[in-house]
Parts: structure tokens; sequence; C-alpha cells
């Protein structure tokens, strides 16, 4: 018997378990799959509860429910160690044994060691974060909506934000307050201007070159002076791997993204697929995304068995489908298998991937009547 075990229940370990579960009789595989969630979270559609008025159940789906049908051991845990030389994972309760490794827990919120951002803002990294948010957005009455980090989510949150307020009829500042000279990183200049005119026709505020400086209870500073009383602080400023990958001493980047070869290796019984995974692609790196998850927690599998079948791995081709900012008014920016395109039609897409990835026949329908109805 092999064991082999899957570090996270995301995209890139459901993928390689579905993919590893074929092959479970031939090769007599004992798989585990140690998630420390319950359910899978569908991340991509988090911030459509804010404005879209998705119901955050259909944006979960049992484990459990998985592992009566794939025949899988489901371990409830959070690993806390890996040790690549002995082969062992350490969960908070007990240590195991394995001849094969995929690990594939994704990335979380990187504060920065700031425990004052931490205390005092929200995050966007699961279900239950996206309830949390939901919640003090109708409870409390703030005087503005700070955003720190001009990326994809931090985008998609502001435009959110500023529909879920427009259907209540309250009229505050959002602000996007971003480090680098300009937002979306290294996208390139016509969707950042694409994205930049949409911000503006939504009264969305983009601060450039500069930083939250001091986070207190009523209060946040900038490093420019500015000062926002009694606001609502969200932190989509960057993600880190979890701490046992930054424990592990294997080459990565400084979000403790590992380096993986071409067959997704890290070592030859060690995979790493998703955002944990770090892959150099046409010169540069991979970024995170849906699609790259799918496709290296698919070929961690199959190299899995082919390594098992004696042949010579197969290397993890990118393809990229493109790429998609939809913004919550209904208007997107995005290059989609090479050309380009804006307004409703990226939109359109990105929602039509999400109801095709989501996982279980009832959320997919509930996404689509939340997604009807919200727009109402
Ligand atoms: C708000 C938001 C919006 C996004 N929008 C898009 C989008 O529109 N399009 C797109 O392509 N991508 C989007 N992404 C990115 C996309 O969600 C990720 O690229 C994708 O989820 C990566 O899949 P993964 O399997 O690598 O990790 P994940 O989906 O994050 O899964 C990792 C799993 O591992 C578990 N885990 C973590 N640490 C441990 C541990 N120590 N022990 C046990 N389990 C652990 C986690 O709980 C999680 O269940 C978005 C992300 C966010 C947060």
């Amino acid at each position: 018997m092999k064991k082999v075990i899957i570090i996270g229940g995301g995209f890139a370990g459901l993928a390689s378990l579905f993919r590893l579960s074929r092959y479970k009789k031939r090769f007599d595989l004992a798989i585990t799959l140690i998630s420390d969630r319950e359910q899978v979270n569908f991340l991509p559609m988090l911030p459509d509860c804010l404005g879209r008025s998705v119901k955050t159940k259909h944006l979960l789906f049992n484990l459990a429910d998985l592992s009566a049908k794939k025949y899988f051991n489901l371990l409830k845990s959070r690993v806390i160690a890996v040790d690549l030389k002995k082969k062992e994972v350490v969960t908070s309760g007990q240590s195991l044994n394995y001849d094969f490794l995929i690990i594939s827990s994704g990335t979380e919120t990187n504060f920065y060691g700031n425990n004052m951002a931490r205390e005092h803002s929200f995050k966007l990294d699961s279900v239950e974060d996206a309830a949390f948010l939901f919640e003090a957005l109708e409870k409390n009455s703030y005087a503005a909506y700070l955003i720190a980090g001009g990326g994809y989510t931090g985008i998609e949150v502001a435009t959110n934000l500023r529909v879920y307020l427009e259907k209540r009829k309250i009229g505050r500042k959002i602000v996007i307050i971003e480090r680098a000279p300009a937002i979306l990183g290294p996208l390139p200049q016509w969707l950042k201007n694409c994205v930049e005119d949409n911000l503006k026709r939504l009264d969305i505020e983009v601060i450039v070159n500069s930083t939250i400086e001091k986070i207190e209870t009523e209060s946040t500073s900038l490093a420019d002076g500015r000062t926002f009383n009694h606001a609502m602080l969200i932190w989509a400023a960057g993600v880190r791997t979890a701490d046992f990958i930054q424990n592990l001493e294997v080459e990565k980047n400084p979000q403790g993204r590992i380096k993986v070869d071409e067959y997704l290796r890290v070592n030859d019984a060690c995979f790493a697929a998703g955002d944990t995974a770090y892959f150099l692609y046409k010169h540069n790196f991979l970024r995170m995304a849906v699609q790259f998850a799918i496709a290296q927690g698919a070929c961690s599998a199959k190299n899995i068995i082919r390594s098992l079948a004696g042949k010579r791995l197969i290397e993890y081709k990118a393809a990229d489908l493109g790429l998609i900012v939809p913004m919550a008014n209904n208007h997107g920016c995005g290059r989609i298998l090479g050309m380009k395109m804006r307004g409703f039609l990226p939109v359109f897409f990105h929602y039509f991937m999400c109801i095709y990835r989501s996982y279980g026949f009832k959320n997919k329908i509930g996404i689509i009547k939340d997604l009807v109805t919200g727009n109402a």
C-alpha cells in the first residue's frame, strides 16, 4: 500500500484527489486529505456576498460528502510541520508518514506582522470572513470604507461595497490605498486604465504610493498624514503561505510560495500545487488563479501515478486562458484567449466560469439565483 497525503482541500487539493482516486484500486493507494476546514470554500465569489447578495451557504461544499464517493480519509486538522527527509506530516493532533505528498494549502492574508491591522481590520480568506464582514456592514454605520491593497481582491471588494451602499442609498467615501505607484501590479497598462476609469465612475478614490501608518480603535491614518475616523478597514494588501511552509528549508519567494520544477516537484516524493507553488512561466512566475490550481493539482497527481508505474514524469504546461477583473457594477476588464475585453462580456465569462467551477449542483443553482435576484 502506498500512502499519499494531500494538504489542503481547495481547488488544487481536490483536483489532485479526483485524479488519484481513479487509480486508488490499481495502485493500492491510501489517500488522506488533511484540511483545516470541513468545507471547501469557493473563494472567487467572496466579494460577491457583499454587493451581489450571493449567499455564503452557496459557496460551501462539505468535504465529508465527498469522502463517501471518492474513498479517501479526511483528516480535519491543521498541518503544523512537514519533515521532507523523514517523509512525515505533523498536524495539531498526530503525525503521519507518507510515500507521496502534495502540498496545496494555498495562501492566507499577510498582515506583515502588524498586529493592529490583524485586530482592527477585516480580511477575506474564507466564507466565514465574508459572512463576518457582511454582518459588520449590516450592523454598523461607518463614516468611510478603506481598502488596503489595490490588487484584484481590493478592487472587487471596493466595487462590491459601492454597490452595497448604493442599494441602501448610503453615500460614503470608499478609498483604495496602494503602496505601489499603480494598482494591479504587473498587469498591462490598458487594463489598469480600464479599471481606473470604472473606479472613477463608481466614485472610488485610489491613493497610490501610500501606506496605512497607524490603526487605532476609532481612526486610521495614512503615511501622507490623512486620517479617517470611524472607517471600516479591509485588509487585502498581500498573501503568504502557512507557517509550516515558511519553516520548510526549500527555495521560496518572499510570500513563501515554494519554487517547484517543471514537474511541480519539491523533491522526488513531494509536489506543490496551486497558490502554494511558485512556477516559472515565460520568464516570469505564474500568477495565483483557479485555472492553474486545478491544472497543477491534476498534474501532480498524474506524476505520482507515473512514478508508481515507473514512467517518465510529464511537464506541467501552463495554459493561460486569460484574466478578468470583474467589477460589481457589471463592468469588467480582461483578456480572454488573447482577446482584450471590456464591459459586460468579461463579467459574464467570469460568472460562467465561477458557476462551472463551483462544487455541487445545488450550489450552482443557488449561485445563479443569487446573481439574478441580487442584481435586480
Ligand atoms: C477574495 C478572492 C477572490 C478571488 N478571485 C479569483 C478569481 O476571480 N479568479 C481566479 O482565478 N482566482 C481568484 N482568486 C484566487 C483563487 O481563489 C486561488 O488562486 C485558488 O483558490 C487557489 O487554489 P488552492 O487550491 O491553491 O488554494 P485554496 O483554494 O486557498 O485552498 C487551500 C486549502 O488549504 C487549507 N489549508 C491552509 N493551510 C492549511 C494547513 N496548515 N493545514 C491544513 N489545511 C490548510 C485551506 O483552509 C484551504 O481550504 C481569488 C481569491 C480570493 C481570496
